[in-house]
């Protein structure tokens, strides 16, 4: 039984750009796609010189995190990876190029189990031979996930899944999530809804703040750009109280400089909040936590024996 003062805020990193948003990423329909944009606008990349502000943020925060890496992200970027991998942080798998799993109007499953298999070994080669370290952790492109890509997952080796959002805004998976709170959890066989059955893959789903019958997801990510630090600080305090809870933030959401929105029309909001701003909610909710978090290998083999 976790009790609420040995339960950790786990911090995360998703390390895309902002090309990769859902918004965005639905316009890609193949890899060429967006291979072609990336070579016809030289220059458009914005992320990967704010790893070195992450970097030094967490080191000020005395925290160790895990940097879930969009394989191909990786590939561009090497000296970033590496900088990321030589200061002892985790590194984990956001995919091979970012494309959701799911389509997110009708939640119908774009990837069959072994094409879903094959992209995601890719991706954990790639992420592997760059490392030099096994890489047991993923998580959904766009937080688009299913139960057949958690028992795929497990199929080759990974060992959790942090993708599931309990929310009363919106539900992106293709299912009911019956049982399934914000603390880590077994899921059922080809669903995402809870089990009491141990297995081999654990799934850490995302906190959320729940007040006045609502439930507001709080892991951070745009909630943490639109909403500020005040609400994800609640939620996860909250969401303590349950169990371990997930905390996330992209590097591009630290980025000062200007988004080619010419890419993104309709949403002009989108990038509204981000840069300095951000980085400062960022810091607040780690001063929040301070001493109290954790990154997922460090706290998975303990967690094998709470949930039992
Ligand atoms: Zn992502």
């Amino acid at each position: 039984m976790i009790t609420d003062e040995h339960t950790k805020v786990i911090v995360s990193v998703d390390v895309e750009d902002w090309y990769h948003g859902p918004t965005m990423s639905a316009q890609w329909d193949s890899r060429n796609s967006l291979d072609k944009l990336l070579s016809a606008n030289p220059g458009i990349e914005r992320a990967a010189p704010y790893i070195d502000i992450v970097l030094e943020l967490l080191e000020r925060h005395h925290v160790k995190a895990t940097f879930f890496w969009v394989a191909e992200y990786a590939r561009r970027f090497p000296a970033f990876f590496e900088k990321v991998v030589a200061a002892g942080h985790e590194i984990a798998c956001h995919g091979l190029t970012h494309f959701s799993k799911l389509d997110y109007r009708t939640k119908r499953v774009l990837f069959s189990p072994e094409e879903f298999k094959k992209r995601a070994l890719t991706a954990r080669k790639i992420l592997e031979d760059m490392s030099g370290r096994p890489v047991t952790g993923y998580r959904a492109p766009n937080a688009y996930v299913s139960g057949v890509m958690l028992d795929a997952l497990e199929e080759i080796g990974f060992k959790y899944d942090s993708s599931v959002s309990v929310s009363s805004i919106y539900n992106k998976t293709d299912s009911s999530l019956a049982g399934v709170t914000t603390a880590p959890y077994y899921p059922a066989t080809g669903d995402l809804r809870a089990s009491d059955q141990p297995r081999g893959l654990v799934e850490f789903p995302w906190p959320y703040y729940s007040i006045a019958g609502l439930k507001i997801q709080s892991a951070g990510g745009p909630y943490l750009r639109f909403f500020g630090s005040g609400l994800i600080i609640r939620g996860l305090r909250q969401s303590l109280r349950r169990g371990h809870a997930v905390f996330y933030f992209h590097p591009i959401d630290l980025c000062n400089e200007a988004i080619p929105m010419r890419f993104s029309p309709r949403r002009p909001f989108l990038w509204l909040f981000k840069g300095d701003l951000v980085k400062r909610r960022v810091e607040r909710v780690l001063s929040a936590f301070q001493n109290r978090t954790a990154c997922f290998g460090q706290i998975l083999g303990a967690q094998k024996q709470s949930l039992e």
